[in-house]
C-alpha cells in the first residue's frame, strides 16, 4: 500500500513538498486542496510534483463509494480504503448542524454482544489520514460557501476509537489544526467502552473533545454479561478515569446506555445507575438497543424507554433519550458493519 498524504499535518506537508524541491506555496496549495476533499489527481499544482509525490501517495485513499440516504434524512456512506476494505460513515442533519459518524478501525476486537461492527473481528485499524478523509469527503459534498458541512463529529462508527490510539489522537490533532477543516474540540465526541489506560492518555493529549462512555449497565456483572471489556476494567476504575478527564479538561462527561429488554432496564437498575452517578458532572444518553439480525439481544418499546428515563430523571440525574436515526439504511447505532462488498473486491483482486 502506498502512503497517505493526509496523515500527515501541514507542518509534515511542507517538509515533504520541500524535500522534493518544492517551494512552500506549493504545500499549500496541496493542504488546501487535501483539506477540500480532493484526490492528489484532482488539485491543481505543479505536474511535476504531482507526478513525484504520486509515485509514493495514494492518490486518493478513502473513496466514496456509495451514498445509501434515510427517509428522514440522514445519509450512510460506504468508503473504499485502497486496500479494498469498506468503512462506514453517517452524517445526520439537525437544525444546529450536520454530525458526522465516523469509524476508527475495520470491524472491532471489544466483542459487544448487541453490536454488528465487531461480528467479523478487528480486520484493521485505519491511519489517521483514513480516518480524517471520511470527514473531508462528506465536509466537502455539504459545504454551503463559507459554512462547514460538517459541524461536528462523533467518534462512534465502527471500531473502538481508543484501541488505535495513536491514529485517533493524530486525527484529532489535525482535524482541530487551524488553517485545516479546524473543528472545534468541544464539537467532537469520543465514545470508547471503556479503556481505562488509554482515557488517562487522552486526558493529557490536551484536545478537550467530549468523552462519552458506553456503559449499559449499573454494575460489573451486569456489564459482564454483554461486554467483554468489563472483565478487564471496573465500573470504578472508569469512574475515576473520567473524574481525572474532568479535572483535565473541565468537560463534563457523558454516559451513554443502551436499552436491552429484560437486561439493564427496570426499577432496581433505574436505582442503581441513579446511587452510580448521582452528583458527578455527567449526563445519561439512552438510547433504544437497535436489533442487529445475528445477535440475540432485544430493543424496548419506546414507553418502556420513556419509563426508565423518567425514574433517572426522578433520581436527579441528567438524561436524554436519543433519537433512532437511519435504521432504514442499516445507518443506526451499532448497525454499522464492515462485511459489504467484500466479496466484489475479492474479485477484482483475483
Ligand atoms: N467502540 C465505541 C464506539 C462504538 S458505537 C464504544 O464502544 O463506545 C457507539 C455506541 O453505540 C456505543 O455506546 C455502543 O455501545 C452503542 N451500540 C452498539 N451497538 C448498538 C446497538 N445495536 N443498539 C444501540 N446501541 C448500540
Amino acid at each position: 500500500m502506498k502512503k497517505i498524504l493526509q496523515d500527515l499535518s501541514f507542518a509534515q506537508l511542507k517538509s515533504l513538498v520541500e524535500s522534493y524541491g518544492g517551494l512552500p506555496f506549493r504545500a499549500k496549495q496541496l493542504y488546501d486542496g487535501l483539506m477540500r476533499g480532493k484526490a492528489l489527481s484532482q488539485i491543481n499544482i505543479n505536474p511535476e510534483l504531482r507526478a513525484r509525490l504520486s509515485e509514493e501517495y495514494e492518490d486518493d485513499p478513502v473513496k466514496t463509494e456509495k451514498i445509501f440516504r434515510s427517509a428522514d434524512g440522514s445519509e450512510k456512506y460506504l468508503f473504499r480504503l485502497a486496500d479494498g476494505n469498506i468503512v462506514e460513515g453517517v452524517l445526520m442533519k439537525y437544525k444546529y448542524g450536520n454530525t458526522q459518524c465516523v469509524s476508527t478501525q475495520v470491524g472491532c476486537r471489544m466483542g459487544c454482544k448487541f453490536c454488528a461492527s465487531t461480528l467479523g473481528g478487528l480486520v484493521r485499524n485505519l491511519t489517521s489520514g483514513e480516518i480524517l478523509a471520511q470527514v473531508l469527503k462528506i465536509n466537502a459534498m455539504h459545504e454551503k460557501g463559507k459554512e462547514r458541512g460538517v459541524t461536528n463529529i462523533v467518534l462512534m462508527g465502527s471500531g473502538e476509537p481508543l484501541d488505535n490510539f495513536d491514529a485517533t489522537a493524530d486525527f484529532l490533532k489535525n482535524v482541530t489544526a487551524e488553517g485545516g477543516i479546524n473543528v472545534s474540540a468541544r464539537n467532537i465526541s469520543l465514545s470508547t467502552c471503556g479503556l481505562v489506560p488509554q482515557i488517562y492518555k487522552l486526558a493529557e493529549l490536551g484536545i478537550p473533545v467530549n468523552l462519552t462512555i458506553s456503559l449499559h449497565s449499573p454494575t460489573d456483572e451486569g456489564r459482564r454479561r454483554i461486554m467483554p471489556v468489563a472483565n478487564k476494567y471496573s465500573i470504578a476504575e472508569i469512574l475515576k478515569a473520567c473524574d481525572f478527564y474532568f479535572g483535565k479538561t473541565g468537560r463534563r462527561y457523558i454516559f451513554e446506555y443502551s436499552l436491552i429488554k429484560g437486561e439493564n432496564c427496570d426499577k432496581p437498575r433505574a436505582e442503581q445507575l441513579t446511587a452510580l452517578l448521582k452528583g458527578r458532572p455527567c449526563h445519561v444518553n439512552l438510547i433504544r438497543l437497535n436489533e442487529v439480525k445475528e445477535r440475540e439481544l432485544k430493543g424496548v418499546s419506546e414507553k418502556e424507554a420513556y419509563r426508565f428515563m423518567g425514574l433517572l430523571k426522578d433520581g436527579g440525574l441528567s438524561v436524554t433519550l436519543r433519537r433512532i436515526i437511519g435504521s432504514d439504511i442499516g445507518g443506526a447505532c451499532g448497525q454499522l458493519r464492515a462485511g459489504y462488498i467484500n466479496t466484489p473486491y475479492k474479485n477484482s483482486e483475483e
